[in-house]
């Protein structure tokens, strides 16, 4: 028996019981003729006393950092006591040891602050697993993953593996392919999510499918993504969108209880796509707290939601206003107070490039109900106030304006909001908020492409009484400059997200389970009939005997863990991430590969960069 407790296990009521450990060497500390040594595994640390004895032994086998120790002894009530550690009460009075492996010094020390920059911790990712910080991570995401399961199992859903060697799936970012040796000069893709393979589940009758399941996408890896992240994936039939929603928050809620202990008890807020880009400029809105956008002035484009407040800032020769396409407020609370520098960091800061604008405008909204603007020479004191009442704002109040394109002055508006949000404290880790987000608009406008693209998904249905609208409409358009007008701009789709804190932390859909419908979508994406019978043809077919009606949802499994573990980066929730070029600096992968190896798969490089 290599050992007989852990090394978080033992207490004063252990006291006198002779027990063997083994673990790893945290410290060595000399105190004349005794050694005291700290022993660590995975369940904590144990205090180790060598006497005078055995401190002789040691001269002659000294112990280092991360030695991998077994030690017999008795246990006994320490007299310096440590009330940090759980096993703070007690020592061990060692009889014998045994090195069983010895370590190399390790290139930073295993603590909770340690010395490690994130490089070579990533490079020697196997000891920064050794931290308790990284364990405490993969701890909660073990935790979630058992919570996630257990509900699902209770739900009668059935987890079912599903392949990695596949066909491309149109998940909208690129694939990776893997070479075939078998059939030359042909490719697997690696799924981007298994979304096909779940609807052809529902259509074999599998009606609750479920699988924490990698996924893979070949994208340029923005902040905090991963090339190859996780998602609990879900399918279910005979469902409605209601059901979908109902039965996946609670999924979210039993999380939550489970993992940390959070009895969430609100009803889960629900708010269509058009008002959270309205009220807050993105379609993953932090509702955590309110500063809700005020639409001053506004283009004519995909949102059909009208301003009243239009009249607000015209007619005052205000060359910035008047020729911007787009002119938004927000109210923030207690601003009135902000000093001169602090604008001018605000202002710095929306000036920045990631978010584009030319200036901040501001109105003081002063506790004894003044108003005073960096814009009052074309406003008066009155025309301030409306505006001031428009945005919500209270005495004391700072209302914060920006103006440009749309798009641009929207995504402003809320960085700024998220920022100031920030600053204001208002964005606490410990407080979650979800979000349902839904009515998403079914297709979006490439003009890149000239084309339609699928918003979610291709698999996506539309609104049951928008698929008329899609079917009798030739998604052909005429005049790019105004698709806008053309009816697939208004359709919306069967889809739903769900939002905590901020962040998308999963998204789905009601499917599309007819053959025509399906054929139909394919054609408004531009394909034709051959390309989509060539790249869906299976599902094309399987829908021609007996589809359900289904729907389904993922959850990004990482991100999850990073926002119940209060960090912001999924990196720390996974046990191998790659950086930020994607590689894995442990393994140096992606690497070149045998010549040999080329050639079996057929395979000549180009040696173009
Ligand atoms: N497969 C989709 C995704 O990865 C999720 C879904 O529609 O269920 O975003």
């Amino acid at each position: 028996m290599f050992r007989s407790h852990t090394c978080g296990e033992l207490r004063l009521q252990n006291a006198g019981k002779h027990v063997t450990l083994a673990g790893w060497v945290q410290t060595v500390r000399k105190f004349g003729a005794i050694t005291f040594v700290d022993l660590r595994d995975r369940y904590g640390i144990t205090q180790l006393v060598f006497n005078e004895h055995l401190n002789n032994q040691l001269g002659e086998q000294p112990l280092g950092r991360e030695f991998v120790l077994q030690i017999k002894g008795t246990v006994k009530e320490r007299s310096n006591k440590n009330s940090v550690i759980d096993t703070g009460e007690i020592e061990i009075d060692i009889t014998e040891f045994t090195i069983l492996n010895k370590s190399a010094v390790p290139p930073f020390t295993i603590q909770d602050d340690t010395d490690g920059g994130d490089d070579i911790r990533m490079k020697y990712r196997f000891l920064d697993l050794r931290r308790n910080a990284v364990k405490k991570n993969l701890e909660l995401r073990y935790a979630v993953n058992r919570s996630a399961r257990n509900y699902l199992h209770e739900n009668h859903f059935m987890d079912i593996e599903t392949p990695f060697l596949i066909k491309s799936t149109p998940e909208g970012a690129r694939d990776f392919v893997v070479p075939s040796r078998m059939n030359q000069g042909q490719f697997y893709a690696l799924p981007q999510s298994p979304q096909t393979f779940k609807q052809l589940l529902m259509v074999s009758g599998y009606d609750r499918y479920y699988q924490i399941v990698k996924c893979f996408r070949d994208e340029d890896l923005r902040a905090d993504r991963q090339p190859e992240f996780t998602q609990i994936d879900c399918e279910m039939s005979f469902v409605e969108q209601e059901d979908i929603l109902n039965m996946f928050e609670e999924l979210i809620k039993r999380i939550f209880l489970d993992v940390k202990g959070i009895h969430y008890t609100d009803a889960v807020e629900r708010m269509s796509w058009e008002n959270a880009m309205w009220q807050y400029g993105n379609d993953k809105p932090d509702i955590r707290f309110g500063m809700k956008i005020c639409t001053l002035k506004k283009p004519t484009s995909v949102f059909t939601e009208k301003t009243d407040h239009a009249g607000l800032i015209a007619d005052a020769n205000f060359v910035v206003f008047d020729s911007a396409e787009t002119v938004l407020a927000i109210a923030v609370p207690g601003g009135a107070a902000y000093t001169r520098k602090q604008l001018d960091e605000l202002t710095e800061w929306v000036k920045r490039p990631q978010i584009g604008m030319k200036g901040l405008a501001y109105i003081r909204y002063n506790e004894d109900g003044s108003l005073k603007s960096s814009i009052d020479k074309f406003y008066s004191e009155d025309r301030l106030k409306l505006i001031a009442d428009a945005s919500g704002a209270q005495k004391g109040d700072i209302i914060m304006i920006l103006a440009g394109t749309e798009e641009r002055t929207r995504k402003a508006t809320s960085e700024l909001r998220l920022e100031l949000g920030e600053q204001l404290g208002l964005r606490k880790k410990d407080e979650f908020k979800l979000l349902w987000v839904l009515d998403f608009p079914l297709f979006e406008y490439s003009e890149d492409d000239n084309r339609w693209v699928a918003r979610h998904h291709p698999f996506t249905s539309p609104k049951p009484d928008q698929i008329k609208t899609m079917i009798e409409n030739n998604p052909v358009i005429e005049d790019a400059s105004n698709y806008l007008s053309h009816p697939y701009a208004q359709i919306k789709a069967n889809a739903y997200d769900m939002v905590l804190n901020g962040n998308e932390i999963g998204g789905g859909s009601i499917r599309i389970y007819q053959r025509e419908l399906q054929e139909k979508m394919f054609a408004a994406l531009g394909m034709s009939e051959e390309e989509s019978v060539h790249k869906f043809g299976f599902l094309l077919g399987a829908f021609e005997y007996g589809a359900p009606p289904h729907g389904g949802i993922a959850f990004g499994f990482d991100r999850l863990c990073s926002i119940l573990g209060g960090s912001e980066s999924i990196r720390d929730f996974i046990a191998f991430p790659k950086n930020n070029s994607g590689r894995d600096v442990m393994l140096d992968a992606p690497s070149s590969i045998e010549e040999t190896q080329l050639k079996e798969l057929q395979i000549m490089l180009r040696g173009e960069k």
